[in-house]
């Protein structure tokens, strides 16, 4: 036999693989827009700061700008008059020479001295144009770096300005960025992950409500029910459990009652009988009998036979419904009927008032109309007796009314 799965644990499996591949593609899309718009920022802030320190260098030496006659302190005074980010490093070139820098080597000392890489050399001592690099080497560490070419009076590129970040740097300015948006994406995954999960759990719940109900109907428990939570349900798992309530509804009556009368038929009437039994609740059995009702089919047709079994069972099932009791159709035209917690005078008296009711019916075939009158016998379950012996009393008694003239109550 094939493995039982829960379709619970399907579901999750489902929603956890789906959200975690959704968590994946948005922390590594979200991470490189991130960064994206963090690189632009920081290109326009290096771009600005480039071009401010070209404007405030050329305005101190003026025409004499490719002469690099200006101090270490002017260069120091004209950075702080920049006013960027502080992890910005300025740098003028003579040819590819750093003569006025912020960066330090890695022994603390200044980077003055120190030359530019062949790839910037090329592209813009060589090219003659601004470049912006998201990854150049400087000074042997890494830069998200922006060039402008720095002309002597006769247009040729006797240096260059330089502004740029250190990309650690710029990578834990978008760190702190990518730290709150990851955190914003769990919580949201979370939280969606929470609200898919309560309404499948929700529907899931309703589906388990209608197979236990449908596993009980099929081992023949006809008294289970549904959670009114499923049947009242506006949606397809609410119309499944009303459609399996009817569905089981037919059944229980294809298996407990009689077609023509619906009335119980003898099983279910017996084991009806059986529960009062185990719950040690007393009853009187009542077995009746039509009158004569050959006669009725040989004169009347089988048809108006049947009509008038369907006459007397509705009859006697609202007089027992009544009474806290039921009827069952026990053969052709004998019925077994119970009172639970019933004395036997109780019981004659009952059964006087459902006699004449029978008795007062009036019946026909169209030209003649005709009464039908029963024979009961009645007896009172005692405590030590089976089910079967308390009938078969019934039954004798009712025997005994057939022989002594028919129309009778017999107790
Ligand atoms: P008694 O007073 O002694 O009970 O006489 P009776 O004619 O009622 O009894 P009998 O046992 O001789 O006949 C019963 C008849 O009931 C015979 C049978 O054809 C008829 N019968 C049994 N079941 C049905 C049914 O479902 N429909 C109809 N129309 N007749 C039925
Ligand atoms: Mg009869
Ligand atoms: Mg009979």
């Amino acid at each position: 036999m094939k493995k039982q799965h829960s379709l619970l644990n399907r579901i999750l499996i489902i929603i956890c693989t789906a959200i975690f591949v959704l968590g994946v593609i948005i922390t590594s899309v979200g991470s490189r827009m991130i960064y994206t718009v963090t690189e632009n920022s920081i290109k326009t802030e290096i771009q600005s700061a480039a071009e401010t320190m070209k404007n405030l260098y050329e305005h101190e030496l003026g025409v004499n700008a490719d002469s690099f006659e200006m101090s270490a302190e002017d260069f120091t005074r004209i950075i702080g008059y920049i006013g960027c980010s502080n992890d910005v490093d300025f740098t003028i070139f003579n040819g590819d020479t750093r003569v006025f820098t912020s960066i330090i080597n890695p022994d603390g000392s200044s980077a003055v001295g120190t030359k530019a890489s062949e790839e910037v050399i090329e592209k813009v001592i060589g090219g003659g144009k601004e470049y912006f690099y998201s990854r150049v080497m400087v000074n042997g560490q890494v830069y998200i770096g922006y060039y402008i070419p720095l002309f002597s009076r006769d247009k040729t590129v006797s240096g260059m300005y330089f502004a740029g970040k250190p990309l650690d740097s710029a990578k834990a300015n978008s760190a702190a960025a990518m730290r709150t948006f990851i955190l914003i994406s769990v919580a949201v995954l979370i939280i969606s992950t929470g609200i898919c999960f309560f309404y499948l759990k929700n529907i899931i719940n309703g589906m388990l409500d209608i197979k236990q109900y449908i596993t009980k109907v099929a081992n023949g428990d006809f008294a289970a029910s549904m959670s009114s939570n499923t049947v009242s349900r506006c949606d397809e798992i609410g119309d499944i459990g009303r459609n399996a309530e009817m569905l089981c509804g037919n059944l229980r009556d294809m298996v407990e009652r009689d077609p023509l009368t619906s009335l119980f038929n003898r099983r279910s009437c017996r084991r009806k009988i059986q529960e009062l039994d185990e719950k040690n609740i007393s009853y009187a059995l009542v077995m009746g009998d039509i009158d004569f009702f050959k006669n009725i089919n040989d004169k009347y047709g089988h048809s108006c036979g049947d009509a008038v079994l369907k006459s007397i069972s509705a009859i006697l099932s609202k007089h027992t419904a009544q009474n806290g009791g039921w009827a069952s159709r026990w053969g052709g035209e004998e019925f077994l009927f119970v009172y639970p917690q019933k004395d036997i005078a109780q019981v004659k008296s009952l059964l006087d008032e459902v006699a004449d009711e029978i008795r007062s019916a009036t019946y026909g075939d169209g030209n003649e109309c005709f009464n039908v009158t029963m024979t009961f016998g009645a007896a009172c379950h005692a405590p030590d007796e089976n089910l079967d012996e308390t009938i078969c009393r019934a039954d004798e008694l009712l025997y005994i009314g057939k022989q002594s003239g028919r129309n009778r109550i017999e107790i």
